[in-house]
C-alpha cells in the first residue's frame, strides 16, 4: 500500500514519493499569538500532529518545522491598546499555545523559529531577490515584483490577469503593480524595527516563511501545510519569493491545506463573535473528546464546531474508552488467575484486530482518512465487546483467547494513538484499577446479601452503581460490570 495525498499544486491525489528516503521534511504555518489559541486553529495542528504521528507508525522519520509570527500589525497594535511591549503581548500568548497544544497531546515541532530571531536570515533572502531583479525598493520599503516571476498564480490556478480584475486593487503609488506585495515595510514611529539596507523597518509576513522554511527544510522539502485560506496569497508568493530567489523548483512538493472549522455554519471568525479558547474548551472536554471530533471529520472538509458536535464526540468516545479500559480490566484479572484448561471462545479476536488495523491503514493512506480509521475502531470495540461478554466467567483463561485479547487491546491502543486519543491515560489506568477494586468489593458484598435474601440492600448497591454510570449484569457466571 502506499501513500496517497491530495497536492493543491496539481489538484490531485498524487502517490506520495519523499524528497529523501525514509525522511519526511515538513513545514507548517504557525501561529501569530495575540490571542488566546481558538477551537479552528487546533484543527490545523491536531490534523499535523495526527499526521506525523501516522507517518512515525509507517517507519519514516519526519521533521517538523513550524514558525511564530512574533512581529505583526495586530501584535503592535494590541501592545498599543494596553500599553505593554509586542513581546509581553507575544509571550503571553505563544505560552498559551504550547500549554494547550500539550494539553491535547500535540507533539512540539522539532524546530519553532521566531521570526525576530532570524531578521538577518530575512534581510539576506530579500537582498538576494533585489539583486536578481525579482524585487525593488521603493522609499524604504522593498517589493516583490510579480510580473517577474512568470509561475506566479500556479498554486491558486489562477492568471496575473485574473488577479487583477478580481482585486480591489488599492492606491499605492510606491508600488509598481497592484498586485506586488512588501517583502519590507519602513519604520513607522513606535513600532519595533531593524537596520537593514533599505533603512530601518520589519519584514513583511510572506517573506518569514520562505526564509525560515529554506533555512531549517532547505528547497524541495516534502510537505507544506496551512489553512486552506492561505493558498492565495500566502503560499503563492512564498512560492515566487524561495523559487526566484533559490533558481528552482518546487519549494515544496506537496501543499496539504486543510479546510477551515465552521462554528454553526458561519464561517469562524474572531470579528462575527463566536470564539472559543482551546483553554476554555478543555474545561468542559477531555482533550481526547477534541481530538476525537477532529478526527472524526476528513481534514479537507469544512466540519461545524458547537456543543452538540462536541457532546456527540464525547458519547462516541467513551464507547472507545470504556471498552478499551474492559480489556485492560480482563488482562489484569487473567494475570491474577491460574491459566485452566477452558473452551476457546469461538470469537476470533485476532482476525478482527488485523483487519482493523488494515482497514486503519488503507483510510489513512488514501488522504490521511482519519474517519475511516475512527470507523476500524469502532468495528474492533464491537468483537471485542462480544468476546468480553462471551469470555466473562473465564477471564480470559484460555490461551489462545487471551493471547488475541493482548492483541486486540495493544491494535486498539496503538491505532487510537496516532489519532491522538487515549493519552488522558496515565491518569486513567490508575483510576482504573482503584475503581475496579471498589466495584468488585461491591458486587462482592451484593452477592453476600443475595445469599443472605437481603434483596432491597442488594438492589440498592446496584441502583445506585447505576445512577453513577456503572452497569452490573448478573451471568450465568458471575456478575460482570461496565460502564455506562
Ligand atoms: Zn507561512
Amino acid at each position: 500500500m502506499t501513500l496517497r495525498v491530495y497536492n493543491t499544486l496539481t489538484r490531485t491525489k498524487e502517490e506520495f514519493v519523499p524528497r529523501k528516503p525514509g525522511r519526511i521534511d515538513i513545514y507548517q504555518c504557525g501561529v501569530t499569538p495575540y490571542d488566546y489559541t481558538h477551537i479552528g486553529h487546533a484543527r490545523q495542528y491536531v490534523f499535523w500532529d495526527t499526521v506525523r504521528r501516522y507517518l512515525e507508525y509507517r517507519g519514516w522519520e519526519v521533521f517538523c518545522v513550524q514558525n511564530v509570527t512574533d512581529v505583526d500589525d495586530k501584535i503592535i497594535a494590541k501592545a498599543g491598546t494596553q500599553g505593554v511591549e509586542p513581546e509581553e503581548i507575544t509571550e503571553k500568548y505563544h505560552r498559551d499555545f504550547l500549554d494547550v497544544m500539550d494539553k491535547l497531546g500535540v507533539e512540539r515541532p522539532d524546530e519553532m523559529p521566531k521570526v525576530t530571531q532570524h531578521i538577518p536570515e530575512i534581510i539576506k533572502l530579500i537582498k538576494g531577490l533585489v539583486e536578481k531583479g525579482y524585487a525593488y525598493e521603493s522609499e524604504g520599503d522593498v517589493f516583490f515584483d510579480v510580473k517577474s516571476f512568470p509561475g506566479y498564480g500556479k498554486l491558486s490556478g489562477r492568471s496575473l490577469d485574473d488577479m487583477m480584475s478580481g482585486a480591489r486593487i488599492e492606491i499605492n503609488t510606491k508600488k509598481r503593480s497592484a498586485m506586488d506585495f512588501a517583502l519590507w515595510k519602513s519604520a513607522k514611529p513606535g513600532e519595533p524595527s531593524w537596520d537593514s539596507p533599505w533603512g530601518a523597518g520589519r519584514p513583511g509576513w510572506h517573506i518569514e516563511c520562505s526564509a525560515l522554511a529554506l533555512k531549517y527544510l532547505g528547497s524541495g522539502f516534502d510537505m507544506h501545510g496551512g489553512g486552506d485560506e492561505l493558498v492565495f496569497p500566502h503560499h503563492e508568493n512564498e512560492i515566487a519569493q524561495s523559487e526566484a530567489y533559490t533558481g528552482e523548483g518546487p519549494f515544496a512538493r506537496y501543499f496539504v491545506h486543510h479546510a477551515m472549522l465552521n462554528i454553526d455554519d458561519v464561517k469562524m471568525s474572531k470579528s462575527l463573535g463566536n470564539f472559543f479558547s482551546v483553554r476554555d474548551v478543555l474545561e468542559e472536554f477531555e482533550s481526547g473528546v477534541i481530538r476525537y471530533f477532529f478526527a472524526s471529520r476528513h481534514y479537507r472538509s469544512p466540519a461545524n464546531y458547537g456543543v452538540d458536535e462536541l457532546e456527540a464526540a464525547s458519547k462516541a468516545y467513551m464507547r472507545l474508552r470504556s471498552t478499551l479500559d474492559a480489556g485492560r480490566r480482563a488482562l489484569a484479572k487473567a494475570d491474577k488467575v491460574e491459566p485452566r484448561e477452558v473452551m476457546a471462545s469461538g470469537i476470533n479476536l485476532g482476525s478482527a484486530a488485523e483487519e482493523a488495523e488494515r482497514k486503519f491503514i488503507e483510510g489513512m493512506d488514501d488522504d490521511f482518512n482519519t474517519a475511516v480509521g475512527i470507523a476500524s475502531l469502532h468495528d474492533l470495540v464491537r468483537v471485542i465487546n462480544d468476546f468480553l461478554h462471551a469470555t466473562s466467567g473465564t477471564a480470559g483463561q484460555n490461551k489462545e483467547d487471551l493471547e488475541d485479547l493482548h492483541q486486540a487491546v495493544s491494535v486498539l491502543e496503538t491505532l487510537g494513538g496516532i489519532l491522538g486519543l487515549f493519552q488522558e491515560d496515565d491518569e486513567a489506568v490508575e483510576d482504573t484499577g482503584f475503581v475496579e477494586g471498589l466495584v468488585s468489593l461491591l458486587i462482592e458484598v451484593r452477592d453476600d446479601l443475595r445469599i443472605k435474601k437481603e434483596w432491597s440492600l442488594a438492589d440498592k448497591i446496584r441502583d445506585s452503581l447505576k445512577d453513577i454510570g456503572i452497569i452490573l449484569e448478573d451471568t450465568s457466571t458471575g456478575t460482570v460490570w461496565k460502564r455506562m
